[in-house]
């Protein structure tokens, strides 16, 4: 676990203009940035103009291409992202894998995005529950296929984020309980030291993210023992993030 709680923003298709963008980031800007890390994900078109305005804030991409380099219309690189001033990349999406993205995919762009010198922020997390709890398969699954042949040495510069998908966005039916994440942060623990030892896991961050908004960060913090968040809708409001910023920092 690191000492500085990580809150991160991930602004998806929005805003719609690079004026919205950049006065939604010179709103965050303005909080307090001691005792807490905060990462905003824009849309790729807009980290030129956000890297300008201040480096108390680090900047992140949405998604890398699954390739290195060459032929590939429309992608995007982890290389470009990096040079472009992102050093954070959320990979595994739930709205990416529901565009076709798989587990093989996501594991090609951890790689190389480690390469590139880029924070993987990866996503983890069930469409449903059952109640024959299957859905641990299912994280299981994503974890150790998405992580297959990382090194003992790069995982602990991964970031886990365990996103339920049934707590996610406009469609979901309940955010999470404090209680819920924290046992799903323990099994996240307890199957990558087992595939990658415990000492290389003992300082990753375990984020949760599904409708976190300021009235359930705190609970999360102090029940569910959350490392930080990965934020969607909320982080497109700064009164929302900041409040959510500002509870990560006490
Ligand atoms: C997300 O899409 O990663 C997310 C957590 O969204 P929201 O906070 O809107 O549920």
């Amino acid at each position: 676990m690191r000492n500085k709680k990580i809150v991160i923003g991930n602004w998806k298709m929005n805003p719609e203009s690079v004026k919205l963008a950049e006065s939604l980031f010179k709103g965050v800007v303005k909080n307090n940035f001691s005792k807490v890390s905060v990462v905003i994900c824009p849309p790729f078109l807009y980290l030129n103009n956000l890297k300008k305005i201040s480096k108390k804030i680090s900047l992140g991409v949405q998604n890398v291409a699954s390739e290195e380099r060459g032929a590939f219309t429309g992608e995007i690189s982890a290389l470009m992202s990096y040079d472009t001033g992102a050093r954070y990349t959320i990979l595994g999406h739930s709205e990416r894998r529901d565009m076709g993205e798989n587990d093989l995919m996501i594991n090609k762009k951890v790689k190389l995005a480690l390469l590139a010198g880029l924070v993987p922020i990866l996503c983890v997390g069930e469409k449903e529950r059952d109640e024959a709890h299957e859905y641990f398969q299912v994280i299981k699954n994503q974890i150790e296929e998405s992580l297959a042949g990382i090194s003992k040495n790069s995982i602990s510069k991964i970031i886990i984020a365990y996103e339920p998908v049934w707590a996610i966005g406009k469609n979901a039916i309940r955010e999470a309980t404090p209680e819920e994440f924290r046992e799903v942060a323990v099994f996240i623990k307890k199957v990558l030291s087992d595939k990658f030892g415990g000492k290389e896991v003992g300082n990753m961050s375990i984020l949760y993210g599904g409708s976190v908004n300021p009235k359930n960060t705190s609970s999360f913090l102090t029940e569910g023992g959350a490392d930080g968040f990965l934020v969607g809708g909320a982080s497109l409001d700064v009164k929302k993030f900041s409040e959510i910023i500002k509870i990560c920092t006490a």
